[in-house]
């Protein structure tokens, strides 16, 4: 089916946007392995944060690295919230580890350090790692996490894939990613960002063949790196950063007024941070998805549902709040370039489906 109004338009850097960058490409004849944008690009994104930062080929793989970097016992349970993407899941598998689901906060639909420590209270067997999600990339509580981890004897990695505006440096890894969908898009990308040096260097050799200076293998690993061409495309979105985060700003603020009376509106989104997604609460977002697409309009359940339900995952849990959530979260139409005409006909299309009911909470 074809929608008038599509839920997702990405907007990278223009080819002329480009060009200074694949100049330098075509210069230096050096298009992986860390190579002098790569290494500008860690400097950027570590100026950017005030904490060092090291690109990957993408968000998933970083997650992998970081668990792998920690040396964890393999089969050991990665406590994480069901209400995520598959990829933390399936970064906690690749890491030769046991994903470990639980609920989360109702208020914003994270795990939390106090979640995590009643986890591991009641959990039947040891837990080795912990994996906190931004819920499209709504902030985590970054020092209560790093004070979790300095309580107990287990890795803490941080998904803040859709995190770019609001993920904050600490001693534990925040991995973000640069997928053509997140707020600062490379096509394909990402980086951990971490105080901790010495946990950043295992990585470097986790993603690199599990090498060491000497080229020789010394520990599990594999191709995590980030080309020099995806360097080239998140340097340019760096360069543009200031105005697309504005242009984000506006375009969220615009759907909240539009939606806010509908649908329950994340805390924060659109003024205290950015993200480019709108996810929003709707009583019955079942019945209020198939409305809106009779309107035309895309919407989409970025997350697919619990993970706890996906078949590779499903562990037979009951988890009351992730599934209300998963039930009444729905991802509206929300790209740059969205103009007055389509939030209207969005806007008209929700007051068309809602006129006979109360306003939904
Ligand atoms: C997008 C996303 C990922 C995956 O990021 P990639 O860079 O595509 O691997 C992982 N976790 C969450 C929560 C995401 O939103």
């Amino acid at each position: 089916m074809s929608f008038s109004l599509p839920v997702m338009r990405p907007l990278l850097p223009t080819r002329r946007a480009l060009a200074p960058y694949l100049r330098r490409i075509d210069h230096n004849r050096w298009y992986s392995n860390m190579g002098p944008l790569a290494q500008e690009l860690a400097l950027r994104l570590g100026h950017h944060h005030g904490a060092p930062a090291l690109p990957l080929a993408n968000a998933t793989v970083g997650l992998t690295a970081a668990l792998l970097a920690h040396d964890l016992p393999p089969g050991g349970r990665c406590l994480m919230p069901s209400w995520s993407f598959a990829a933390t899941a399936q970064a906690a598998r690749m890491a030769g580890l046991t994903p470990f689901f639980c609920d989360v906060a109702p208020e914003h639909g994270q795990l939390t350090p106090q979640l995590a420590e009643q986890s591991l209270a009641t959990a039947a067997g040891p837990v080795v790692a912990v994996m906190p999600v931004c819920p499209f990339g709504h902030p985590v509580d970054w020092l209560g996490w790093q004070d979790f981890r300095r309580r107990h004897s287990v890795a803490v990695i941080i998904d803040a894939a859709a995190a770019f505006d609001t993920v904050q440096a600490s001693e534990i890894p925040a991995v973000v990613s640069l997928h053509a969908t997140k707020a600062l898009g490379a096509g394909e990308g990402g980086y951990a960002l971490c105080r901790d040096e010495e946990l950043l260097r295992r990585m470097v050799r986790v993603i690199n063949f599990g090498m060491d200076e000497s080229r020789q293998s010394v520990t599990l690993g594999g191709n995590g790196k980030l080309s020099e061409y995806h360097a080239a495309v998140a340097l340019a979105g760096l360069d543009h950063w200031p105005q697309r985060r504005r242009r984000l700003a506006t375009l969220l603020g615009r759907l909240r007024r539009a939606v806010g009376d509908f649908a329950h509106w994340p805390a924060g989104l659109g003024d205290a941070y950015v993200t480019s997604t709108a996810c929003v609460g709707f009583a019955d977002s079942w019945a209020m998805e198939q409305a809106l697409r009779d309107h035309g309009i895309e919407t989409r359940r970025w997350w697919s549902g619990p993970l706890h339900r996906h078949p590779a995952f499903a562990d037979g849990q009951q988890l009351p709040i992730t599934e209300h959530l998963a039930a009444t979260t729905l991802g509206l139409p929300c790209w740059i370039g969205m103009g007055r005409t389509e939030i209207t006909a969005l806007a008209q299309a929700l007051a068309h489906v809602n006129h006979d009911r109360p306003a939904t909470r």
